[in-house]
This record gives structure tokens, sequence and C-alpha cells, in this order.
């Protein structure tokens, strides 16, 4: 599906050419705290006030969220600051009410976009909806839990494909097992290659579910901008350690407003003669790269034939254990990486065995490929 009738996500003088930020509490937990937050953001600036209503919660007992009646506290905070409001739909009822009490923007969380009946259940309630209705709401769509890109394209094509057309996603990282800096993994390979595939959906990095602490909200967030992520969604509380939901991962709207401002913008996108002539020389290296890997391809084939012909094994785990060893220590000599070297040298590994095993399995093999 190609998504090619697109609508800006919003008015063009909401953000001019910044990055588009969303911010608001994890939860609204009562009225006075959401008016609270809105005022003090709208005051810092932000102009789209996020809060979740119905709070999915990984076991019973959490806080899952006021439910319906907080509806009408972002209503009320939408009125007293003018700011557009956002929150998160799971199912069709939640989509009507929402739309029906003023929501600007809703999101998709990332347990929703995991599941394909729940994202058809809201698709084909937004579907109902009066055409201005549904024409002016934004929708935004987290990635799943699991790192799915196809899943998450899917996703995307049910909301388009029920009439979307203020269409964007959300980056918030992945589910993983075991201890990590991040709470959920950022895996940026797929955001960017989301990006590769459709490149006319927006994309906005949630950096408060990525780091799951406070500390690493600034850092995500100057990554995100450094890769060109068109916006940021990021959680605020006034009272952070007091929030009945994220409360690690939370930032009083002055210390949100600090980072936002000291975040590096990267405006220039034109490409200046010195950068031209840096990747013209990225041009050529990369052609001796693949030139040099193709003649160790060769020599690697021909002893694939010398090993066919006196009955060795295609793999001699020591030989292959020594030269990783000796490899990965010339390699950190000129400034790589351990992690890069082992990747790189797995994979040149891993295609020389291919190769053998194909001359080892082809008695009759003909003529080497002329170069
Ligand atoms: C949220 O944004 O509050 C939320 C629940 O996020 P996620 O779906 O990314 O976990
Ligand atoms: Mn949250």
């Amino acid at each position: 599906m190609s998504f090619t009738d697109l609508q800006p996500l919003f008015p063009a003088d909401l953000f001019g050419d910044n990055p588009i930020i969303l911010a608001g509490p994890c939860s609204a937990e009562s009225e006075s705290q959401i008016l609270e937050a809105a005022r003090a953001l709208s005051a810092e600036g932000i102009k789209i006030f996020r809060a979740g209503v119905w709070k999915p919660r990984t076991k019973p007992g959490g806080f899952e969220g006021i439910g319906s009646p907080a509806l009408a506290w972002l209503a009320k905070a939408k009125e007293a600051t003018g700011m557009l409001t956002a929150t998160e739909v799971a199912n069709a009822r939640h989509l009507e009410e929402a739309v029906a009490s003023g929501i600007d923007v809703i999101w998709i969380g990332a347990r929703t976009s995991a599941n394909p009946f729940a994202v058809q259940e809201i698709a084909d309630a937004i579907a109902q909806l009066p055409a201005e209705r549904r024409d002016s709401l934004a929708v935004l769509v987290k990635n799943p839990v699991n790192p799915d890109l196809e899943l998450w394209i899917g996703a995307l094509e049910r909301l388009y494909g029920a009439g979307v057309r203020r269409l964007g996603a959300i980056h918030r990282g992945f589910s993983s097992y075991g201890k990590h800096l991040y709470r959920n993994p950022p895996k940026w390979r797929i955001p960017i290659e989301l990006h590769r595939r459709l490149p006319e959906i927006p994309v906005i990095c949630d950096p408060s579910h990525i780091g799951g602490k406070r500390e690493l909200i600034a850092p995500l967030s100057q990554q995100a901008l450094d890769m060109n992520f068109d916006g940021l969604i990021i959680e605020s509380h006034c009272r952070p350690d007091e929030a009945l939901s994220d409360a690690a991962q939370q930032l009083t709207p002055s210390s949100l407003s600090f980072i936002l401002h000291s975040l590096k913008r990267h405006t220039d996108t034109t490409t200046t003669e010195s950068l031209g002539v840096l990747r013209q020389q990225i041009d050529r290296l990369d052609t001796e790269l693949l030139e040099l890997l193709a003649k160790r391809m060769r020599v690697a084939r021909d002893i694939g034939r010398y090993k066919r012909e006196h009955n060795m094994p295609v793999v001699q785990l020591g030989r292959y254990n020594d030269l990783m060893q000796k490899r990965v220590d010339d390699g950190v000599t000129l400034d790589l990486s351990v992690d890069f070297l082992r990747n790189i040298l797995a994979a040149i590994h891993e295609e020389s065995v291919r190769q053998q095993l194909e001359i080892c399995s082809n008695d009759n093999e003909g003529e080497e490929p002329k170069q």
C-alpha cells in the first residue's frame, strides 16, 4: 500500500520548521493535576498536551487510569490553554468517547498496535466518523512492543485504509527480557527502516518510554533529532515522584523546557561542497571495500577446492578462533570497536563458509565467473 495523499499531521503554523512536540503526564490522575500540568506546559510553549485516560498495565492492581470521566478534564485543559489534546485509545469505545469529547490527537499504544484485531476495530470505528471529524483527527501509531516492522506498517496501513490522512508513527522502543540500560531498548535500525520504507509518514520519538528514567530523556531526545526524527513526545508531571504511573521517567514542565531549549537542532540540509567531497571519498572507499571482499571470496573458494580435493572439513574451529582473535586485536589498534569487529568478521566468515560449502557439494563445479 502506498500512502499517497496524506495531509500534514498538524496545522503548518503550529510548529513551523521546528520539531513536533507533545508533552504531558503519563496518566490523567485528577482534574487539578491535569489543569496544573496543562497550564505549566502551555506557559513553557507546549502546543499539544498528552495524558493517558485508559492505561494498559502489565499486571492487574496497577493504576489503570480514570477512564471516561478524565476526558472532561482534558476538554477543560484545552479550553483553559488553547492547546490541542492527545490521548491513547485501545478499542472502538475509547475512540468514540475520545472523539465525542473533542480530543484532537489519538495514539495507539504499543500493546494495542501488536494486535491486528484491536487496530482494525479502531480503524473501523474511525471509518464510521463523520468525514470532517475523520479528516481533522491526527492518529499516531506506536511501534508494537515486539520488534516487528511489518506489524507496525500493517497497523499504519489499516488506519490509512480507514480514511485516516493525518497519520504518524511513534517510536517508543521494544520490550526485551532481562535488565538493560533502557526500559525499552530503542533498536534504532527499526524506525530508520520504517522511514526508508514509508518516507511520507512522520516519525516521533518517545524517549520517556524508551529510557524509563529522567536522566535518559535529554540524550535520547538529542539522538532522535540527530537522526532527523520529526518530533518528540515526552512525559511531564508537576510532581513526578508522586505520579501514579511511570514516576521515574516523568519530568517537571520546567526541566522539560530546559531540555527542549538545550537540544541542538539540525536545520541545514543543504550539502556543502566539502561534505560533497567527503561523500565522494566514502563512495570510493565503499567500492574498494566491495572489490576487496570479492577478492577475499575468490581466495576462499580456492581454499574450498583444496579442501574438497584433500577431503578436509570446511570449518576448522581452531583456525576460525585464532583468526577472529588476531583480527579483533589488529582492528582494535585501528580504533575499531570490538563489537563491530566481531560482527563484521563473523559475517565475512559465514559468507566464506557458504561459498566453500557450495563448492564441496558441487562435484561438477564449472568455471569461475569472470570478474
Ligand atoms: C504511554 O504513552 O503512556 C504508554 C502507555 O505508552 P506505550 O504504549 O508506549 O507503553
Ligand atoms: Mn507512560
